[in-house]
Parts: C-alpha cells; sequence; structure tokens
C-alpha cells in the first residue's frame, strides 16, 4: 500500500477508535465530575490513538499532581508559522468543574473527521485543568491555599508557572480561560433576581491592551460568539460583574492583570474569559448542560479563529511588535471604571416567576479610564541583593541583562512622601504620594539587574513595578515591604534620549 492510503488507514482507524473513548463523566453516567486520575488515564487514551495530539506534563501542583498540556497539531507543533496557536485553559478554581469537563468534552470532539479542518490553521494546547489539587476537594485554591487566578502577576505558584512557560515558548495569539460563576448568594435572592445565562462572556478590560484587539475582541468576536452559541441553545451574555443594580454598579471584569485572561491579553494577545453558570451545590448539579455550554464556547472561539485565522495572524504580530519596538509611550498604572452614558439590559431570572427577565441597569460603568499615567522608561534597575525581585523577575521569565551605563541615561529615583489608599474594586490598595530624584551618586552597575521595558512584557514590567500602580507588586504582601515611607524605592527608572 502506498503512504496516503496508509495515513487514510491510520486515520479512519484512529477516528473510530475516539468514538469508542469515552469521558470520564460519561462514564460516571453525570453523577460526578472527573476525577484527577480519571483524567490521567482518559488523557492517555487518547493520546494514544490519535496522531493529532502530544501530551506533556507542563507542571507538577502544590501537591505534586501532574498538570497536562494537550497539544493538537496536523504537523509539528508550533512550526507552521501561518497557523494560529490557540491556548485553552481550565479549572483553576477547583469548585468549577465544568470547565474541565467541556474542555474534556471537546478534546474527544475534535477527533472526530468532521473536525480536522480546523487544525489546517490552528495549532491547540488544551489544559484541562490548572488546578488538581483544589478539583478533587472541589475548593477553590490550591494545595498551597492559593488562589491561582490571582497569581499571574507575582506568579508563586507551580500551576502558573508551568502554563506561563508554555505560553512563553509558543507565543500563543488567541487565549481562553474557563471558569463558572455561581448567581446563588444571599444579596441576589433578596433583589429577587440572578444570573442565569449558561455562559458569560469577557474580553480584555486593561486600558494598556492594544486597542485594536479590544476592538476586534467585543466588535467582531462577541457578536460572532453570540450567535454561534444562540444556533447551540446555550444562552450567553457579556461577563458583567457587580450589581446587584440599585446596590452597586455593574462594570466589566476586572482590569487587574493578575488574572489568566489579562495577564495574556497585557502581552497583546487576543484573550478571553467564560464563566459558566455553576451548579447549586458547586459540583454535580446539572453537570451535563454546563459541560457542553462550557464546550460549545470553547468550539465557537475555535471557530472563529479559523475564520479569521489571517487577520488575527497579522494584528496580533503587528500590535506585539509595538510592544517590543516602543520606548515612548504612556502606561495607564492606576484606573476606574466609568459610565458611557449607556444602559445595559441585563437578563436575569426572577426568583418570583421563575421565568426570564431584562432588568434596565442605569448605574452601568462598561469603560475603563485611566486615572493616573507613568511614562515608560527604557527600562529598570532591580538591586540584586534583593532575591524577592530577582527570583520574580526569573518565575516571569522577564528579558534581562547586566546593566551598561551610557552617558546619557538619566536615572530616576522615587522616594514615598506620604502613602495613602484608594479603592480598587471595592478593595483598598495603597496609594503613595512619590517625589522623583535625581541620584545623589553613582551608582555601582554591578549592584543591578537591567530590565528593559522594550520587550513583549514591557507593559507588564511598568504595571507591576511602579510603586503607585494600584495593581503592582507593592500592594501584595509579598512585596509590600519595599514600599516605605520617607525612604527611597529600591527599584530605579532609566531614561535614555
Ligand atoms: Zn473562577
Amino acid at each position: 500500500m502506498n503512504k496516503s492510503i496508509l495515513l487514510l488507514l491510520a486515520f479512519i482507524t484512529s477516528n473510530l477508535l475516539a468514538q469508542e473513548i469515552i469521558t470520564p463523566l460519561r462514564k460516571n453516567n453525570y453523577s460526578k465530575p472527573a476525577s484527577y486520575d480519571e483524567i490521567a488515564v482518559y488523557v492517555r487514551q487518547l493520546d494514544s490513538i490519535s496522531e493529532l495530539i502530544t501530551t506533556e506534563v507542563i507542571a507538577k501542583s502544590a501537591e505534586g499532581r501532574n498538570i497536562f498540556g494537550i497539544k493538537f497539531s496536523s504537523s509539528q507543533f508550533g512550526s507552521n508559522p501561518s497557523k494560529v496557536k490557540v491556548l485553552l485553559l481550565a479549572q483553576q478554581h477547583g469548585n468549577e468543574q465544568a470547565g474541565k469537563e467541556g474542555a474534556l468534552l471537546l478534546m474527544q470532539e475534535l477527533l472526530k473527521a468532521e473536525n480536522r479542518y480546523l487544525f489546517e490553521r490552528i495549532d491547540l494546547a488544551i489544559v484541562p485543568q490548572m488546578n488538581p489539587d483544589g478539583s478533587d476537594s472541589n475548593s477553590r485554591r490550591n494545595g498551597n491555599g492559593m488562589d491561582l487566578n490571582r497569581n499571574h502577576l507575582i506568579i508563586t505558584e507551580p500551576e502558573v508557572i508551568g502554563l506561563h512557560r508554555l505560553f512563553d515558548q509558543y507565543l500563543f495569539e488567541v487565549t481562553l480561560d474557563a471558569h463558572e460563576y455561581f448567581p446563588y448568594g444571599e444579596t441576589w435572592q433578596k433583589y429577587g433576581y440572578r444570573n442565569n445565562s449558561d455562559l458569560l462572556l469577557g474580553t480584555a478590560t486593561n486600558s494598556n491592551v492594544s486597542e485594536k484587539l479590544r476592538g476586534l475582541s467585543n466588535k467582531s468576536y462577541l457578536p460572532f460568539i453570540k450567535e454561534f452559541l444562540g444556533a447551540r441553545n446555550v444562552s450567553n451574555f457579556i461577563y458583567s460583574p457587580g450589581g446587584p443594580p440599585e446596590l452597586d454598579y455593574i462594570r466589566h471584569s476586572t482590569f487587574d492583570i493578575n488574572d489568566g485572561r489579562q495577564s495574556f491579553a497585557i502581552q497583546n494577545t487576543l484573550s478571553f474569559i467564560q464563566e459558566g453558570l455553576n451548579g447549586t451545590d458547586r459540583f454535580a448539579d446539572n453537570i451535563k448542560h454546563r459541560a457542553e455550554s462550557q464546550m460549545s464556547g470553547m468550539r465557537g472561539l475555535l471557530e472563529y479563529t479559523y475564520r479569521n485565522s489571517k487577520k488575527i495572524k497579522s494584528l496580533v504580530a503587528r500590535e506585539r511588535a509595538k510592544l517590543v519596538q516602543d520606548h515612548s509611550s504612556i502606561v495607564a498604572i492606576q484606573s476606574e471604571h466609568v459610565r458611557n452614558g449607556e444602559k445595559l439590559h441585563l437578563p436575569l431570572l426572577s426568583y418570583s416567576t421563575g421565568r426570564d427577565t431584562l432588568v434596565i441597569v442605569s448605574d452601568y460603568r462598561p469603560v475603563v479610564k485611566s486615572i493616573y499615567d507613568v511614562n515608560k522608561p527604557a527600562g529598570y534597575l532591580i538591586p540584586k541583593q534583593l532575591k524577592e525581585l530577582a527570583e520574580w523577575v526569573d518565575r516571569q521569565g522577564i528579558i534581562s541583562h547586566p546593566y551598561k551605563p551610557e552617558l546619557s541615561d538619566k536615572i530616576e529615583l522615587y522616594e514615598a512622601i506620604t502613602i495613602d489608599s484608594i479603592d480598587f474594586e471595592g478593595d483598598i490598595v495603597v496609594n503613595p504620594t512619590l517625589a522623583v530624584k535625581k541620584l545623589s551618586k553613582a551608582i555601582n552597575p554591578d549592584d543591578y539587574i537591567y530590565l528593559p521595558t522594550n520587550q513583549l512584557k514591557g507593559d507588564m514590567i511598568v504595571i507591576a513595578l511602579e510603586p503607585k500602580s494600584m495593581l503592582g507588586l507593592v500592594t501584595y504582601k509579598e512585596f509590600s515591604h519595599l514600599l516605605k515611607k520617607g525612604e527611597p524605592f529600591p527599584v530605579l527608572r532609566v531614561i535614555k534620549k
């Protein structure tokens, strides 16, 4: 037999075998979500029958469990420059089970012959279970008691480090982070309504993310996915946390860059979050429908990516090049959610009638507006003796090198005159008043590591290191000691002509 016939036969056989492999959830007759052990078996089974799949362990969890990364490619993953690289991740929060179930279901779906065309234009990596420690105990946090989806800036947890290693290796152009929301709380019950959409869809909100990418997300992707999901009877709406209306304003999701979606978006990635409707027991309740809804959201993103692959590829490349080349832009480090005069027609379920209804929200703040910008310096100097910062640079995979001063370099130093506080989405964070000073004596370059800001993580570096940044490192207990009233801030700014 010639080679193409052999390949065809192999393909048909694997396709038939794939039909026989069933997800752990279905095997359990939808009585409970997949356990960590069941996932390991399922992933291995799929890998063994399909030539599309390569599985790797991208990290070990805090308690030593494997985090699987499953790569789908019709060729060598990441080697074809015309393909869009897509990363799907799920279950950073252990008590949000259905994102994982959707991802596991999708893996099987993608092996069907009718979906094969996707891989002509897409290389896809799936991390179905970011938090195996939390999953089996059905708890939000990992084995270290950390919230993984608040860890993407300080990046202390092995699961998050592994994910970003994977991202940095391939520089995915499109990412989706799958979660679930829980609308059954007391405040909403008292209000008489609650959210009831199968899926809520969130785009990047940080105002430093490329305006063009945010535009594509909001004006092109959202209308597409709305229709795609509608045709599959998956009710959906734009992710709009806050409320209930009249008690609190409604906005789009946080502009913080410490979550999965935004940590990729700040590197000018087309990045999304989907929040499915959790079960009333935060576990197995309604799990079949929840899993299928999540799967549809993921499948819709792949369809959109396939149809717009050229546009996505070129736009992401162009917007990333700006980050790498640009020295002179400004970066927003304090922002707030503001109104634009629009009223939100929010679909909610009425507790009294049991029916879906539209509630008109007046205090709707869909715009993220900068309230404090800084000029982006050419780079930052970090004292080598501050191990906590040097190690952060390593964990983040930030490009750094020894400092070679040039005559025209101007070095700026901050001193905190006062340390006040500022409201950030209901939390109180530090807000220092700073004086910018020139160094009184020359520094020894050997005492410092130099982080140039003309790199893909350039905006992230500015947001992390500026002491007045409401999203910065000093707002975390692990780094708060760096900022002291009346003392110089240890990280220096390098301005080049
Ligand atoms: Zn979550």
